[in-house]
């Protein structure tokens, strides 16, 4: 009964996927959980609810699918509806504050904590009458979770005679987490693979491997195969969303200077030598054949003028609506602040090849990244413009979770960006670490997707084999996990460690959770233990409290929910609300390194960074006021902007990131939703012209931040403390000193006593989002804190 376009059906018989619906369906029909297996790009996400669709699935319930990015519901749900003619009320998504769903859905598309929220409220998921898990290679922590849970909820669905399926669907064939675990699946799921046309992709490693500097190796190296070697696009794996742009931004350079010259071919054998732009490279396998047709088509191949006009360097994403600034802890496109440091570096750089030329052929040169705006990241499904090449620098986005088409080059820094927590003090810092072979394989494999290709890995052979390890650790390994324990608690499941993840999260972070929810009246406190054998058992099995459910309510942090659930006193309500929207949204400043090329940009740029900082100063307060210190800063900036309706024009004006401020008040609506949700008795309402906080308020704000935060309290160090000189704080936990950054509206004053929001390790461990409090408040709001300073740990 679907309708489908003819170039769209002619489009859909090229995917791998097709060729197997049959053997999908049987699998899905005959089994109650099934695993697909295929190659990004043959057709997984797109089709398999299609199928299921087709197949009548969706007469007996909703067909759900997950995603664990924001982006990839909204745009898959589109792309859905688009091939089978269907408006978005039948195809629709729904995601943390947007939704198109309605009463006549039937494919809904959501973010993987959006079904975590409606397992809370309906265990059975009665509505669907079938799941799909997508993208579990990336194994995020809900999609892990959700695993775990629906594992369970299959056979009771099967026993109340309403059968639910569970379609797992991956990008690699590392399932064994899922098949080999009896916990998780006493039957071991049918593993579906879906072969796909993959063509040979020659692996070249560098001789060495470039230690700091590896920006300027991936620029020189893409220059080289754009001047030496066949049409094909390239596509680059950075680490971050600045490293893309400071990329974008040298190939435009580039593009207005001169441009990349095509070499003369002087060394006789043609001007592709083994496909090898560089001799630095090791190549390992070759496909001679092929490569001698190459260079014949590289004759023929003229090579036209280069104009990289097209392309915005600064990408200012205000019709944005979507993406993923909240979802989530670890993000590949966070940026550090060392970062920033590192863009002023670049700019002053000198850009290579700035030699005029003849024959130069365009680069079509594109941004890839998840915090990019949809409209710009559907750039890289179009075709180059004619006579172009088309050079995509991504994050590790652009490796599994979408597919550019016409890449045949792939050029791999090996690197990537991960967020390192710290199990025991919390402390998080970003580091640039090399990815795994298996991502690294991944990556490679996107070259030979329309014909054969060439993957240059910077780095050797050497480091690739001892260095990397060979998968990458699930996300639940690497982070805190007191906001799943909390959900999971709330849905009655108090023994957490006999839950069935498909990999357990260490002790250690459970415990911590256990204990950051005991300290902040989230979870009962646990009986004291008879025995100290005993001791372990019952930590494990503490109750929620009714504290706790109101918490788990509400769609944020554990430590914010209590915020929350503490802001009736004085009017503090919508102030809370407001500080844990901008808390939970991350940087709302605009970087302040864009300099610009010009003198004129130059001058403009310090005008407004002079402007910012005098705003800040006004945003911080006087008096006892300013003590709420850098959370005074966001209120003020909430304040200010949703006083003058949030505008684009005045947050470019007072260097805030539009993004962000539209990101908060989304998240004020949601959360004051929320609150009236939960207790109908408070009636907060949300004023867009919120006045300042009176001076009791303020006073009330920072008790109330520190009765959530009281784990990351902070004091001053005493003059004969290491550390003490510079500044230097004590916190609970943490060896050595900690910092307030400069940037911080208390730098100056250094209060005896702070609280903060996190640590981040740059060039110092600084405390973020800090206020200050006071001595004797500690005791009297957090009299579990001594719990929490020292664990239960063995005599
Ligand atoms: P998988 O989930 O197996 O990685 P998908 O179903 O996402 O594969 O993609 C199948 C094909 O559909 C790919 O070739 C991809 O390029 C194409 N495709 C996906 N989204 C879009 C879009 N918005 N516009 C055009 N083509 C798309
Ligand atoms: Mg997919």
């Amino acid at each position: 009964q679907v309708k489908r376009s003819p170039e769209i059906q002619e489009a859909r018989l090229r995917l791998p996927i097709l060729a197997e619906e049959q053997m999908v369906m049987e699998g899905i029909h005959d089994n109650p959980v099934v695993i697909i297996c295929g190659e990004t790009g043959s057709g997984k996400t797109t089709q398999v609810p299609q199928f299921l669709y087709e197949a009548g699935y969706a007469m007996k319930g909703l067909i759900g699918v997950t995603e664990p990015r924001r982006v990839a519901a909204v745009s898959m749900s589109q792309r859905v509806a688009k091939e089978m003619n269907l408006p978005t009320s039948v195809v629709s998504y729904q995601i943390r504050y947007a939704g198109s769903v309605s009463d006549e859905t039937k494919i809904k598309f959501m973010t993987d904590g959006v079904l975590m929220k409606e397992v809370q409220k309906d265990f059975l998921l009665t509505k669907y009458s079938v799941i799909i898990i997508d993208e579990a290679h990336e194994r995020s922590v809900y999609t892990d979770i959700l695993i775990g849970l629906l594992s369970r909820i299959v056979p009771l669905r099967h026993k109340k005679g309403n059968p639910l399926r569970l379609v797992i669907m991956s990008a690699t064939l590392r399932v064994e987490d899922f098949t080999e675990n009896k916990r998780l699946f006493k039957v071991t799921p049918p593993v579906i693979k879906v072969e796909s046309r993959q063509f040979p992709v020659t692996i070249h490693f560098n001789k060495r491997t470039p230690v700091e500097d590896y920006i300027t190796e991936v620029h020189r190296k893409v220059l080289k195969i754009h001047r030496t070697l066949p049409p094909g696009g390239i596509l680059v794996f950075v680490t971050g969303q600045h490293e893309v742009n400071t990329l974008c931004r040298k190939f435009k350079a580039v593009g207005k200077r001169a441009g990349p010259k095509r070499e003369p071919d002087t060394s006789g054998t043609g001007p592709n030598k083994d496909q090898d732009p560089d001799e630095d490279q090791e190549p390992v396998h070759e496909d001679l054949k092929k490569a001698e047709e190459e260079k014949k088509a590289f004759k023929k191949w003229k090579l036209p003028k280069i104009s990289l006009d097209s392309y915005s360097a600064q990408p200012r994403d205000v019709e944005n609506d979507v993406d993923d600034e909240v979802d989530g802890d670890v993000d590949s496109d966070d940026q550090s602040e060392e970062e920033l440091e590192d863009e002023v570096k670049d700019e002053e750089e000198k850009v290579l090849d700035s030699e005029a030329a003849e024959d130069q052929v365009p680069m079509h040169v594109l941004p890839m990244y998840s915090l990019l705006a949809p409209h710009r990241q559907a750039q890289v499904f179009q075709p180059p413009p004619e006579g172009s090449r088309m050079v995509v620098v991504a994050t590790n986005v652009a490796e599994t979770s979408l597919t550019i088409p016409g890449i045949k080059y792939v050029v791999d820094t090996g690197r990537v960006k991960r967020r390192f927590y710290d199990k025991v003090t919390g402390v998080s810092s970003f580091k640039v670490d090399w990815t795994s072979k298996a991502s690294g394989n991944q990556r490679a494999g996107r070259a030979g997707r329309t014909e054969p290709g060439h993957c240059y890995r910077l780095f050797s052979s050497a480091v690739f084999g001892n260095d990397f390890e060979t998968f990458d650790p699930p996300e639940i390994t690497r982070r805190p996990v007191e906001d799943l324990i909390l959900q999971m608690k709330d849905m009655g499941i108090d023994k957490v460690v006999n839950f069935p993840f498909p990999t357990c999260p260490d002790e250690e972070s459970l415990k911590a959770a256990e204990r950051l929810l005991i300290a902040l009246g989230a979870l009962e406190q646990p009986p004291k233990p008879k025995r100290f054998r005993d001791m372990k058992k019952e930590f494990f099995s503490t109750r929620i409290t009714d504290v706790g459910r109101a918490m788990a309510c509400l769609p944020v942090a554990p430590c914010y929910a209590k915020m929350i659930s503490l802001g009736q006193q004085e009017g503090c309500l919508p102030y809370v609300i407001a500080l844990v929207s901008a808390l939970t949204v991350r940087e709302i400043f605009e970087e302040s390194s864009m300099q610009g090329h010009t003198d004129a940009e130059r001058e403009a740029h310090k005008k407004l960074q002079a402007r910012v900082a005098h705003n800040k100063k006004i945003w911080a307060g006087k008096g006892d006021n300013a003590l709420l210190g850098d959370l005074m800063v966001l209120l003020g900036a909430v304040g200010a902007s949703e006083y003058v309706g949030c505008t684009p024009g005045f947050c470019a004006s007072h260097g805030l990131r539009y993004k962000a401020m539209v990101e908060i008040r989304k998240l004020r609506r949601l959360l004051t939703n929320a609150v009236n949700s939960v207790d109908s008795d408070c009636g907060v309402f949300m004023d867009p012209k919120m006045s300042p906080p009176t001076s009791t308020q303020v006073k009330m704000l920072r008790q109330i931040v520190l009765a959530g935060l009281g784990h990351h309290v902070a004091k001053r160090m005493s003059a004969d403390q290491e550390g003490f000189e510079r500044g230097g704080y004590q916190s609970v936990g943490i060896e050595g000193a900690v910092f307030i950054h400069p940037n911080s509206a208390l730098f100056k004053q250094l209060p005896d006593y702070v609280v903060y929001q996190e640590i981040i390790e740059t060039t110092k461990p600084y405390m973020r989002g800090v206020t200050a409090v006071e001595r004797e408040w500690l005791p009297v709001l957090f009299p579990n804190l001594c719990t929490f300073s020292k664990p239960l740990e063995e005599p």
